[in-house]
């Protein structure tokens, strides 16, 4: 893995009272009356703006919030944002007008020692998705010093991820570096037996994920809705399920690499199938082979879960995306939930390191109760799929050192 600068090396290299932009990800759902529904993101960030604000710093924080596409949206604004990280922080945090220009400059300049203020939605300006050359140095104008601690915004080559970094000495905030680990445990330089879960609706959606987890894994499992595409592939009646049939040649190609690249690939042998995807039904359970016509596949059955928590035994390590039925429904959440408890019992008794993220996953592993005990659980969605499809993300490209 490439090496990049933490925050130790930040404070070493950087006087007390200098001004620190730190690129967070504030993007976070909101109520009708602004109020933070859901402050995880938020609390990922409280170590390293502790740290930034004890070593002496004048802290800017820069985020992108929703896709006002260049222009001012108040609905976007981050000023409710700003006050729910300073009750996070137990510290006052003060918020500008715009994250460039003199609101921006005099905002900052004027903090004491340790004080944090959010700068206005980066996305207001059409040079931030632009990675427009000038908007970038605008916004590193006041800063003697940025720090990336935004995972989640990596995948997008914007000024304030991106282009920032030719403008001011750059470091990796602490949980960018937590994710980072995470993914080499997952990924980079994975403790083997490697298994990973890719499961969910369709699979056109995911087939560089498919393609890469089946080129570097020892163990593929295959669930969710497109397993019905595999098992269809294969010559299965699969009833009324959701089925890409015209995905039906690419499961077969995805089937015939993985085998020549050694992984092994895991699909439900048996499943649970009801007449229709609603509440109120009772599932069924039938062998894959043996799906009734008039019926639907809307789960894994027993046997399959057995099999999964088999592999997960033999495993070291685990990466998961995506659930193993339609869950947010019962009893169709039985197959994630079994398998969840399982992977994080193994990972409790320090037999498993377990990596999940992208999608539904974080909601389906909450929805099981399994999330708190997992090794780690991404929030990033899109740049935690983007990398598990072994994409360079150009926000980490821009981290690294020569
Ligand atoms: P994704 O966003 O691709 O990870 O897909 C997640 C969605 O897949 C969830 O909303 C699940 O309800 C859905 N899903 C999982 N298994 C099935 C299935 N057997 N049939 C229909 N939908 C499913």
């Amino acid at each position: 893995m490439s090496s990049y600068k933490t925050l130790n090396a930040l404070v070493d290299e950087t006087a007390a009272g200098s001004i620190v932009l730190f690129r967070a990800d504030l993007n976070v759902p909101l109520d009708e009356s602004g109020i933070v529904r859901d402050a995880t993101r938020l609390q990922r960030l409280l170590p390293s703006l502790e740290k930034l604000s004890q070593s002496g710093f004048r802290i800017g924080v820069l985020s992108h919030f929703g896709r006002p596409k260049g222009r001012r949206v108040a609905e976007m604004s981050l000023a409710p944002i700003a006050s729910a990280l300073g009750d996070l922080l137990g510290q006052d945090v003060a918020f500008a007008e715009d994250c460039i220009g003199d609101a921006a400059q005099n905002a900052l300049t004027t903090l004491p020692e340790g004080g944090i203020c959010v700068l206005e939605n980066t996305r207001f300006h059409a040079g931030e998705e632009a990675d427009d050359a000038d908007f970038a140095a605008a916004l590193a104008a006041p800063a003697q010093a940025y720090v990336n601690d935004a995972f989640s915004a990596a995948h997008r080559a914007h000024a304030s991820t991106h282009g920032i970094t030719k403008y001011v000495p750059t470091y990796c905030g602490l949980a960018m570096q937590a994710e980072l680990d995470a993914l080499n445990a997952a990924l980079g330089n994975p403790k083997r037996p490697l298994i990973a879960i890719v499961g969910g609706a369709k699979i056109s959606t995911k087939l560089d994920l498919l393609g890469n987890l089946s080129a570097k894994t020892d163990t593929l499992v295959i669930g969710g809705g497109m397993a019905n595409t595999f098992l269809a592939a294969q010559g299965h009646n699969v009833g009324t399920s959701l089925c890409e049939d015209s995905m039906l040649d690419t499961a077969r190609a995805i089937m015939a690499e993985a085998e020549k690249q050694d992984c092994t690939i895991l699909l439900p042998r048996d499943a649970v199938v009801a007449s229709q995807f609603a509440a109120g039904q009772s599932g069924e359970i039938c062998a894959a082979q043996a799906v009734p016509d008039n019926k639907m596949i809307l789960d894994a059955g027993p046997d399959a879960v057995s099999d999964i928590c088999a592999a997960f035994d033999k495993a070291a390590t685990l990466i998961w995306n995506g659930p193993l039925g339609a869950f947010e429904i019962e009893p169709f959440d039985a197959a994630t939930n079994k398998a969840a408890q399982y992977a994080a019992a193994l990972t409790r008794k320090g037999q498993l390191t377990s990596i999940a993220g992208g999608g539904d996953t974080v909601a389906a592993l909450n929805h099981a109760g399994a999330g708190d005990d997992f090794s780690y659980v991404s929030t990033a969605g899109g740049a935690f799929l983007e990398w598990l499809e072994g994409k360079t993300l150009p926000g980490i490209a821009a981290l690294a050192q020569e």
